[in-house]
């Protein structure tokens, strides 16, 4: 068997050799999706990501800058129609970022209603202590048919990940998730069909280095053990759900 890996959350932009790691997913064989914190990142993780078969770039505005970047969202809407992958997107309500709340929401409902507008997005979204308000914004303003949402990181609840679930939400998880015993717990009982994984490398490291998208196979060991499944299995799994996604509004796969 020979299934692709799936890095659906990382920042290929910041690493030292973006280049290169842009090369080594395409090598192996990583589908990565390759999400921004800032528009101003966008041109060049679009072109990096053009010329290849299984690197996506996702247009951002991560929360924890919506503080000082807020204004850059007239260059996210600029760029919108460039691209089917949002993020990194969503809302941040850790002691760190709360002050920028109230902006953070503005700016992530205009994100939505702008992604419904258009359709057919896929979004990579940051929950940090507001999953029952990114999932009510959701509700609200982007509900399945207008979009489809992937939750990175997500440490919500089991019954706000239940909710999650039932508004077509998919789960991108990482190695970090399985080794915290309250999250595992939560990672153990998410339908399979909704499972995706994912490094946020470099912003997570293995031993004392960065993850890169190739340390995806240390979060497939992990799941599996979590989930009680063989390895293969899941990344079988993982690759299904993943062109399930993708294939979901019909028309293109890209
Ligand atoms: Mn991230």
């Amino acid at each position: 068997m020979n299934t692709s890996l799936v890095d659906f959350h990382c920042h290929l932009d910041l690493y030292p050799d973006h280049p290169g790691v842009v090369a080594e997913c395409e090598e192996k064989k990583i589908f990565a999706l390759s999400v921004t914190t800032t528009p101003k990142a966008w041109p060049r993780n679009r072109q990096l990501a053009g010329a290849t078969r299984y690197v996506r770039a996702a247009l951002g505005l991560h929360p924890q800058l919506v503080s000082e970047r807020a204004n850059e969202l007239a260059i996210w809407k600029e760029h919108l129609s460039e691209t089917r992958y949002v993020g990194e997107v969503g809302l941040d309500a850790g002691p760190r970022f709360y002050r920028s709340l109230e902006l953070q929401k503005k700016v992530f409902a205009e994100v939505l209603r702008e992604c419904a507008r258009h359709g057919d997005k896929i979004l990579s979204v940051h929950t940090t202590r507001a999953a029952k308000t990114v999932l009510d914004m959701v509700e609200t303003l982007l509900p399945p048919p207008r979009g489809r949402v992937v939750l990175h990181w997500f440490t919500g609840s089991i019954a706000e990940a239940r909710r999650a679930i039932d508004l077509g939400c998919y789960f991108s998880i990482n190695a970090e998730m399985v080794a915290n015993q309250r999250h595992h717990d939560l990672v153990a009982r998410l339908p399979i069909d909704r499972i995706l994984t994912e490094t946020d490398g470099p912003f997570t490291t293995v031993g004392s280095r960065p993850r890169r998208p190739t340390d995806v196979t240390l979060v497939i060991d992990s799941l599996s053990q979590c989930l009680r499944i063989d390895s293969a299995r899941l990344s079988t799994h993982v690759y299904d759900n993943l062109r399930r996604l993708l294939q979901d509004e019909g028309s293109h796969t890209r």
